[in-house]
């Protein structure tokens, strides 16, 4: 139906092309056998700034929990701080770690970020190496965030628009706290936003160092102390026309620079840790399946991403 004029056969091809590849996508899940997401290890998945484990229904990774225990997944899903810094949400993700492999018997746990999730998932592989099989960050804004310089340069230091804005973001966080019966955790909106900073990750990366790329835009090492560490991301903004988060994503993603790859609030290159896996048309939201599955429909699912991953890991004895 697309193939009417000469002058749309370019077009047209692209989008039978897209069809195409979705309808071999949606196979390639369909066909995956029992036990495919069956890991040695338990896999614990981390969220993000302002995220949490599960409001009511809604899963921070929608669906995905799910998703990999119906393939045979132990997943658990930590939650800390909405709003903190790496290091702070790193040493309570570290405790729940410890408190997964009492309740499991396992030795060790796979741990995937999502966002300051990357951040905080490679602080307790960095601090407790002999606890961790692998770490993947999926979005992680490894080398900071220009959304975050903009908002920290912007938002002086001891000027009253801080002052309200971190006030808002922290009741933000205890509100999320409350109806996710999280642990009463301490929120610190500006610790948060400091560790998201260029600068901020900078100095966290000099401290913690494993699978950071030693290159602007390249991988880095896929192994370090025994740890395997993976990546990926998403460069797209707008994906989805019923969504309604794509916009203010859109208004942010030139924050990162003319033609610069992003997915609205961390570039592809900020993104990479250990072993890149690959860049999809996601933006930072349908990394983890949201707004409640709103994702490009002509694109890879975010769901069979983690499950994919899942059965890497598996793949690879962990
Ligand atoms: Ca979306």
């Amino acid at each position: 139906m697309f193939c009417i004029t000469r002058m749309a056969a370019a077009h047209c091809g692209k989008q039978w092309q897209r069809v195409v590849l979705a309808a071999v996508f949606a196979i390639a899940a369909s066909v995956t056998h029992a036990g495919y997401t069956t890991t040695k290890y338990p896999i614990v998945l981390m969220h993000g700034m302002s995220g949490f484990d599960r409001i009511g229904a809604i899963d921070y990774f929608y669906g995905i929990p799910q998703s990999l225990r119906d393939g045979g997944a132990r997943v658990f899903v930590a939650e800390v701080s909405a709003f903190n810094s790496s290091e702070e949400r790193g040493e309570q993700l570290l405790q729940q770690v410890k408190n997964v492999i009492a309740i499991t018997g396992a030795q060790k746990v796979n741990l995937i970020g999502h966002s300051h999730g990357s951040h905080t998932v490679r602080y307790v592989a960095a601090v407790a190496p002999q606890l961790v099989a692998s770490v993947t960050a999926v979005g992680g804004p490894n080398k900071g965030s220009k959304v975050a310089d903009f908002v920290n340069d912007n938002l002086r230091e001891g000027s009253w628009l801080r002052g309200v804005a971190a006030s808002v973001a922290n009741a933000l966080g205890q509100v999320i706290s409350f109806f996710s019966s999280k642990p009463g955790y301490e929120e610190n909106a500006i610790a948060g936003l400091l560790s998201l900073t260029s600068a901020g990750s900078a100095a966290f990366n000099a401290k913690f160092p494993q699978g950071i790329p030693t290159t602007s835009c390249g991988d880095g090492a896929n192994v370090v102390n025994g740890i395997r560490y993976y990546s990926w991301t998403g460069d797209r903004v707008l994906t989805n026309i019923f969504d309604p988060l794509d916009a203010p994503l859109g208004i942010v993603a030139p924050l990162h620079g003319l033609f610069v790859q992003n997915d609205g609030l961390v570039s592809v290159c900020s993104s990479k840790l250990g072993r890149s896996l690959g860049v999809y048309s996601q933006n930072h939201l349908d990394e983890v399946n949201q707004t409640l599955g709103l994702v490009d429909i002509f694109s890879v699912n975010p769901k069979t991403l983690f499950r994919q991953h899942a059965n890497r890991l598996q793949s690879a004895g962990l």
